[in-house]
């Protein structure tokens, strides 16, 4: 099995399961003790290929009881792909032969439950479209029974094709396995230009998938292999022979494909026919990928049987944590955890439910949590879990009761698939999910279920919502001021004694720079590229310069570079405006485009990269906060503290996307924090880990936590509205 950290966990097993070491080491074996040639030709190499190919295909076939009399199977990218594939020979086949032939397209049906690569044949589909949103109205259509006349179901005789997951990526629920059979048996299938496309990828990871009854097995059958072995980045579009005859009017050919082409006087080609999959593998097949597999089965098989014990053994893993995390209660009594599986499933029945659970988070006070603070604080306890729309559009939009008007509506105002807008107009809008795997275990479980009751269950007592407190407390002192020129690199102390500028946006030269990766334009951070704290900027008022230094002392170089902080200084380098990427924001940054600016930090870092400037009036500079960056494993500690802020932060009066704010840090309630971390043997934190702007102390007698009450702060003549955020630190806006 792949060597974990000890302290990972994870739960992404349905976006791809892990490989075994064993299965990396005989794969590796194979290809360093032999010599693969391209499948093309006959030299003896390879013939190899030919041959360990042929076997491998036989595997397969067999790994899924399928009679390689009655199935065939064509290698594809992913299971994406292999839906592509088919969608292109339904395409084609529906345009007819442009002569005697009048056809209109192909008709296309989906269950909503379906994923987006299966969502998207739709806009193929010339002879209509329909998504069946419920299981019933796949049941009434099979069997007749429903209203059929105003929706835009296949006329007889119509090529149509019906595709649906066999289970759902998002919520694991296992949709009927019945509904090819069904269709081929019934009226509407009669005559037989009805086709059933099953998209088995979700399933295939975590249970049997049994070919072995020809008659009641989908026409076509899409699965990705990494989902199942975790290695190789491969899929398949399994064909039942008899209704293969379609997908071999698909137009296209390429190279493998064909046995013959004229294309100088008369165009003329003669398709390859021995197989249905030669017709239809375009290109020299992926064939390392594809004689992995061999690997993969084998070791598969050694490790775990049967696909049987895997379900028996996910399923149970997923019965507990469906369980655990449905009876956790806030000390009010209000649930913790909403649990999306569908109405129809179970856990604990393997037929029904997969080991899947996706869910969304509530506080004491009933709000959402937003699913990017739950991704985040998870990141620090090095879980692996994933949060969003699970690229399933039904499933979301029914299990967390959204209409199409509020997904175009939150579309509009800004989110889009992978951001962190999580909570709109107070709902949900994507899922937490975890997954279970083969080598998941009870301890996954456990720490995921800890992991929340830690972080997100309020223990103490029930709505203890503090009033404002009236008088101001003059015991307290600045302690330190920190700017941190360059956003996720290391910080830099104003020096003691010095005035130091504050303007709307924040401190003066705070996150003003970023860096930016050469081939994407996105914002560097932190989270990706922990070298940044070794960047070293600081500001040199006097000189009028950035300072950047980088390297160690010991053995290494310090390098430095030096960057006129004014932009109209004779001396400044050149910056070309380029879109970026900041925190899930797009916006326009400056680009230094100096080679020797590019090379500093690119070797600085070991990512090509280079420096860039939010332009003037702050763009950049408003959003920098937008969200907040978790930097340490306790910060954990400060959260659990905070959770009655969570309201506030998830949906501020005042959206900090407007407003920057500063970060605040109190030094006694650093110092408790640090007792308490200690107590458990960890390692005490600096205030620079929460990159704070403004570390205030008290005079006299340490009064942790007292700044939970603060509603405004005052330092000299500024007067900064606080706010809490999730990293208990206090956000200050200029007032
Ligand atoms: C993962 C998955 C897909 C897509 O698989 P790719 O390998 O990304 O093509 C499609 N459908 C379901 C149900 C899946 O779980």
């Amino acid at each position: 099995m792949k060597q974990l950290v000890t302290d990972t966990t994870f739960l992404d097993h349905a976006g791809t399961t892990l490989y075994a070491k064993a299965f990396m080491e005989q794969f590796s074996q194979d290809m360093v003790s032999n010599l693969f040639g391209n499948p093309h030709s006959s030299s003896p190499s390879s013939q190899l290929t030919t041959r360990r190919v042929d076997d491998v295909r036989l595997r397969v076939l067999r790994f899924f009881k399928a009679d390689p009399e009655l199935f065939d199977v064509v290698f594809v990218a992913n299971a994406t792909a292999g839906i592509k594939l088919v969608m292109d020979a339904f395409r084609d086949y529906g345009q007819g032969d442009g002569k005697s032939n009048e056809r209109k397209g192909f008709w296309f049906g989906y269950h909503g439950d379906s994923h987006t690569s299966i969502v998207g044949v739709r806009e193929s589909a010339q002879g209509g479209h329909h998504c069946f949103a419920h299981d019933d109205e796949v049941e009434a259509w099979l069997s007749q029974t429903g209203p059929c006349d105003h929706r835009p179901l296949p006329k007889d005789g119509q090529l149509a094709l019906f595709a649906y997951p066999a289970q759902s990526n998002m919520n694991g629920r296992r949709l009927p396995r019945d509904w090819s059979f069904r269709l081929r048996e019934s009226a509407p299938g009669r005559d037989g230009g009805l086709y059933c496309l099953l998209d088995a990828a979700a399933l295939v990871s975590t249970a049997p998938l049994d070919l072995g009854d020809s008659w009641k097995a989908p026409d076509f059958t899409v699965l990705s292999f990494y989902k199942i072995f975790g290695f190789p980045d491969l899929g398949a579009l399994i064909v039942r022979k008899e209704s293969g005859a379609v997908l071999e009017r698909r137009r296209y050919f390429g190279g493998g494909t064909v046995d013959a082409v004229v294309n100088t006087d008369t165009t003329w080609h003669a398709k390859k026919s021995q197989s249905l999959h030669d017709g239809l593998e375009d290109g020299t097949i992926p064939f390392h990928s594809i004689l992995a597999l061999q690997a993969a089965l084998d070791i598969h098989e050694r490790l775990y049987g049967s696909m049987d014990h895997i379900t028996r053994h996910t399923t149970s893993l997923a019965k507990a944590a469906y369980e655990k995390l449905s009876s956790l209660r806030h000390s009010n009594g209000g649930r913790v955890c909403e649990i999306y599986n569908g109405k129809q499933s179970t856990f604990g029945d393997s037929r029904t439910q997969g080991p899947i659970v996706a869910f969304n988070i509530r506080n004491s006070s009933g709000e959402w949590i937003g699913k990017s603070l739950v991704e985040d604080l998870a990141t620090i306890r090095d879980i692996h879990l994933r949060t969003g729309g699970m690229c399933n559009p039904g499933g979301i939009a029914s299990n967390l009761g959204l209409t199409s008007q509020e997904v175009e509506r939150n579309y509009v105002a800004g989110q889009r698939c992978g951001d962190d807008h999580d909570i709109m107009s107070g709902k949900p809008n994507g899922v937490v999910r975890v997954s279970f795997g083969a080598m998941s275990s009870m301890r996954d479980v456990d720490i995921l279920v800890e992991f929340i009751r830690e972080f997100f269950v309020d223990a103490t007592s029930a709505g203890s919502i503090r009033g404002p407190q009236g008088t101001p407390d003059p015991t307290f002192v600045v302690e330190s001021l920190t700017v941190y020129p360059i956003k996720s690199c290391s910080g830099w102390k104003v020096p003691h004694g010095e005035a130091w500028p504050v303007y709307e946006e924040g401190l003066a030269w705070d996150r003003e720079w970023c860096l930016v990766h050469l081939g994407t334009g996105a914002a560097l951070s932190q989270k990706q590229h922990p070298k940044m704290a070794l960047i070293r900027p600081s500001i040199d008022t006097e000189g009028g310069d950035l300072r950047v230094r980088a390297g160690s002392g010991s053995g290494g170089l310090v390098q430095e570079v030096v960057i006129p902080l004014h932009r109209n200084s004779g001396r400044a380098f050149t910056v070309k405006e380029q879109a970026s990427r900041v925190c899930g924001d797009d916006l326009i940054a400056q680009t230094y485009t100096s080679p020797e600016i590019a090379n500093f930090f690119t070797s600085a870092l070991g990512v090509a990269c280079t420096l860039a400037r939010f332009p003037a009036g702050g763009m950049g500079r408003s959003r920098r906060h937008a969200k907040a960056h978790l930097q340490t494993e306790h910060a954990k500690e400060a959260t659990r503290r905070s959770m009655e802020h969570t309201r506030v932060l998830l949906d501020p009066p005042i959206l900090l996307s407007n407003e920057s704010p500063v970060l605040v840090v109190c030094r006694s309630s650093l110092n408790r924090l640090n007792e308490a971390i200690k107590e458990t043997g960890g390692k005490a934190a600096r205030a620079e880990v929460f990159r704070a702007n403004i570390v205030v102390a008290e005079l006299g007698a340490e009064r942790p936590f007292v700044e939970d009450k603060w509603r405004y702060m005052k330092v000299g003549k500024e007067v900064f509205q606080v706010r809490m955020d999730n990293l208990r630190q206090l956000s200050v806006l200029r007032r």
